[in-house]
């Protein structure tokens, strides 16, 4: 037995909310043996197993009766390299910032929208992260993931991966799939998506007029810095809410009643509404109680000012979903994973 298992570990470091509660068993995964290793000892104990990677989309609400595996395996490769396209594959475990980086000085182009979003590869495809008009499943090739009933590997490509906004197969087929590397396509052109107001606006300001895709990675980064609280300092998870989308009719009715209503078409003739507009438009934004508060700076964002507890975050959450259901008739759902 290779895999150090401890009892009884605070989980606090390892969620980005900063959430103080213990995993019954607690051990980091560096290979696909430790992963293996891991899963036989669970089936042996009858003890569930929960994967997590940075911790960064998670609400802890109680002690976690499981064994909490966090995956901590590294390697980058280049699989394919026809000169202007390749397919870049990552461990699980590696960090996903550190490896945009890592592309963006090879000069591989693709991945730049994505800078900054904390949290693992492997994890990534979960929720299908998105930000800046750009989601992983417009460069994604495949991934392969471990399947936990069988014990077997399978490989997954772009249709099998069901992605949609902020979702995937995988976030429906809670606890069976357990990804251990993903595959991306990038390209040594870069074709970037300046689509969102402030990156264009950030390029501006620095007077770039032909921008390379460090050059939007730096804008984004700046942007973020700027915007969101960093976990070190604030705990919080990100966006704590998807974005609605709503019948053209009522984002239509609203912006008759809210004429700066935030609304953007979808390519299904729905609407996207910003759900951190609606929060603000409710005069959540700066709100506090006790340590669970709306972040003064961006109201989709719920933080930990240091001593909530998760079921204290989701109490604040529920009281703003059913405050936006009245007042717009829009029914707010939660991004994090919540255990
Ligand atoms: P975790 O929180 O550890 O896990 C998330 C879920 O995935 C859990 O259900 C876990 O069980 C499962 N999981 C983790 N690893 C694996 C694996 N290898 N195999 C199977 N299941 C696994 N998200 C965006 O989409 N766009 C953003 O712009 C963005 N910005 C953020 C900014 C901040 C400040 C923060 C705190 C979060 C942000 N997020 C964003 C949310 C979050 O960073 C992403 O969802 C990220 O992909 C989560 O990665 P993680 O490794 O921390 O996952
Ligand atoms: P923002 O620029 O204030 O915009 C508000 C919302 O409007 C965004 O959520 C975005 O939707 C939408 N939007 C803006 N411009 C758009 C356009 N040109 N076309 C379509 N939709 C547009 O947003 P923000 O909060 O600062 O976040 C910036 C980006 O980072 C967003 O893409 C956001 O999703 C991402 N982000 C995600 C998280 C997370 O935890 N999931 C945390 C922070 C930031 P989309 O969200 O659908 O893009």
């Amino acid at each position: 037995m290779t895999l150090d298992m401890r009892a009884q570990v605070s989980l606090k470091a390892f969620n980005s909310f900063g959430i103080d509660v213990r995993a019954q068993l607690f051990a980091q995964a560096r290979n696909d043996a430790d992963v293996r290793e891991a899963l036989a000892y669970a089936a042996v104990q009858q003890l569930p197993l929960l994967v997590i990677g940075g911790g960064s989309n998670l609400l802890l609400t109680r002690d976690i009766a499981a064994l909490v595996l966090r995956m901590a395996t590294r390697g980058i490769r280049v699989l394919q390299d026809d000169g202007s396209q390749v397919v870049v594959e990552a461990e699980a475990g590696e960090a996903w910032h550190p490896f945009v980086l890592w592309t963006l000085e090879q000069g591989f182009s693709g991945l730049e929208n994505l800078s900054l979003i904390p949290g693992t590869v492997g994890a990534a495809p979960m929720q299908n992260i998105g930000a800046y008009g750009v989601e992983i499943k417009d460069v994604f090739v495949g991934l392969t993931a471990l399947d936990r009933q069988t014990g077997e590997l399978r490989d997954f490509n772009l249709a099998e991966c069901n992605f949609g906004y902020r979702d995937s197969l995988f976030k429906h087929e809670v606890g069976r799939w357990l990804i251990l590397r993903v595959r991306f396509a990038l390209s040594r052109v870069a074709h970037l998506k300046l689509d969102y107001g402030p990156v264009q606006q950030r390029l501006a300001e620095q007077g770039i007029t032909q921008a390379t895709p460090s050059d939007v990675s730096r804008a984004i980064c700046s942007i973020r810095r700027e915007k969101l609280p960093d976990p070190a300092q604030l705990g919080n998870a990100g966006s704590f809410f998807k974005n609605p989308l709503v019948s053209p009719a009522l984002a239509a009715e609203l912006k008759g009643l809210y004429p700066d209503l935030v609304a953007y078409p979808q390519a299904d003739g729905q609407m996207k509404l910003a759900a951190g507009w609606l929060i603000d438009k409710a005069g959540w934004k700066g709100f506090r109680d006790g340590d669970a508060g709306v972040h003064s700076l961006q109201a989709l964002v719920l933080v930990n000012y240091g001593a909530a507890t998760g079921e204290e975050i989701a109490d604040l959450a529920q009281r703003i979903q059913q405050d936006i259901a009245q007042r717009f008739k829009v029914e707010l759902e939660m991004e994090p994973n919540r255990y």
